[in-house]
């Protein structure tokens, strides 16, 4: 099997949105190919045209010659033709490697998506389809219409999206590493309980490389209609700023609604996985992870410094709990991961946060790290109108500083409908939960400091404002 060169792939990598080392020194240390979909084996619509010779399943093993330093591979599907295709210019990727060819990124071919597309189709809930390298396996009783038109996803993302038609939609993950992907488990689980606050998995498909497991793929129900949450709560903050009749009580309903929908999803997953009651060891052991986060922020947000007495009190307090409830959450949970569809929301994206390794992506934690993201969604909401208030929406009738009450508001309603659905008597949480959820915020907040830092600087005040305020005003931030 052939493959393009190091120097080939080096290039085309800084170019797309998936890579995580833009900006930062690296080498290609090797390309492997690891599987092949041969257009032969599949009967596609696209047959009578298609020159496609086969779309090769490629991991790029990138190193970084900076202090960080570390080691990252990637999965690159590419198709290779024997003459340039003008229609794919844009994800043309290099040479094939045998000199009788070019290849481009797969993901923005329709005929290579085709024969990914056949491949889940030809899968059963009992066997898996196999092709050379890698298996493509399909949830019983799911539907799929193997002629349906892919579309690649645009937008800001880690990995790559593909959506067929209108009836389902394939993740495809960049950054991989060997062992179970959270969101296939998860995802999984959740479809065979009969959950409904999430999109049902269709497929996925894997390889085995050195003995392990690999995951690669996912395909799962596409929502039609979907509206992203944060976009639907920056649209409620700037209906504020130009309707004179619009309250901070625009965004409640929604709020109550997705808590309902998150506490349902928590606990199906208290049922389908472990969960358990841990000991004041647990909250010790929590409270000293949220100081040496703070400690390692602090490096590199040296701002952070003026407010790190406060932050260490309330985290000492959280090491006096009585004991912790942890179980499987999603781990990346913000406005952007839910989906408001006619009928209601749904939540996406369980693959935890993507810049930790999966042995900690898997390990059970405290739910209100989920809310807490929720939190800081809707505090990100308002100071992101507060960027840019007028959006070309005019004339104004009010400035942002007047519509500060829209993230309490939202927060509350989402805290009192969450605690509420989980049986917290008048939807208020124990004093403790409120306590950890208020830690949570913090903790998440400092996380944000260093990401703004780092990828946005001009963006480090909102963590920041949001700390300051922190444990003055007893609101959560
Ligand atoms: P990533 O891991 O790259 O963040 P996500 O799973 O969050 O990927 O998906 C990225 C975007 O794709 C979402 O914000 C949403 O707009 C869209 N999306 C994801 N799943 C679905 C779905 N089942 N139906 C419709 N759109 C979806
Ligand atoms: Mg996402």
């Amino acid at each position: 099997m052939t493959a393009p060169t190091s120097e080939d792939v080096e290039s085309y990598l800084v170019r797309t949105r998936w890579f995580g080392g833009k900006g930062r020194p690296f080498r290609v240390t090797g390309v492997r190919t690891i599987a092949e979909l041969d257009p032969a084996d599949f009967r596609t619509s696209g047959d009578a045209v298609s020159r496609l010779r086969a779309v090769r399943i490629h991991l790029v093993d990138v190193v970084y010659d900076d202090e960080e330093g570390g080691a990252e591979t990637y999965h690159v599907p590419l198709s290779s033709y024997a003459d340039p295709v003008a229609r794919l210019e844009h994800a043309l990727v290099g040479a094939d490697g045998s000199g009788l060819g070019e290849v481009y990124d797969a993901v923005h071919d329709r005929d290579a998506m085709a024969l990914w597309l056949g491949a889940f189709a030809s899968a059963t809930g009992s066997a898996p389809r196999e092709v050379p390298g890698a298996r493509f396996h399909r949830v019983a009783d799911t539907q799929l219409d193997p002629d349906a038109t892919s579309s690649p996803l645009t937008g800001e993302q880690s990995n790559s999206s593909v959506r067929f038609g209108e009836q389902s939609i394939m993740k495809l993950f960049r950054k991989v590493s060997p062992g179970r992907n959270p969101e296939i488990e998860i995802l999984r689980a959740l479809t065979e309980a009969g959950g409904d606050d999430v999109p049902g998995l269709i497929g996925w498909a894997d390889t085995t490389v050195d003995g392990s497991v690999l995951q690669l793929a996912m395909l799962q129900t596409y929502l039609r209609g979907a509206t992203d949450g944060f976009v639907l709560a920056l649209s409620s903050v700037r209906t504020m700023l130009v309707d004179e009749s619009a309250g901070s009580a625009g965004f409640d309903h929604e709020a109550a609604e997705l808590a309902r929908a998150l506490a349902r999803i928590h606990r199906l997953l208290r049922e389908v996985f472990p969960s358990e009651r841990r000991g004041p060891e647990a909250a010790v052991a929590l409270a000293e992870r949220m100081r040496e986060r703070l400690d390692r922020a602090i490096l590199a947000v040296p701002e952070l410094d003026a407010h790190a007495p406060r932050l260490r009190g309330l985290f000492a307090r959280v090491g006096e709990l009585p004991g912790l409830t942890v179980q499987r959450i999603h781990g990346d949970m913000h406005l952007g991961q839910a989906l408001r569809t006619p009928q209601g929301w749904r939540i996406v994206d369980f693959e935890g946060e993507p810049a930790k390794p999966l042995a900690e992506r898997v390990r059970p934690d405290s739910a209100w790290r989920d809310v807490a993201g929720v939190m800081r969604s809707f505090d990100y909401a308002l100071a992101v109108v507060r960027m840019s208030p007028a959006d070309g929406r005019e004339p104004l009738v009010r400035g942002v500083d007047e519509c500060g009450e829209w993230p309490v508001v939202a927060r509350e309603a989402f805290v009192a409908a969450y605690a509420r659905e989980l049986g917290f008597a008048d939807g208020a949480p124990p004093e403790d939960e409120i306590l950890l959820l208020d830690a949570y915020v913090a903790d998440k907040a400092v996380y944000e400091a260093v990401y703004e830092q780092r990828n946005r600087p001009s963006w480090v005040g909102i963590p920041l404002a949001a700390i300051a305020r922190l444990g003055h005003t007893g609101e959560t931030a």
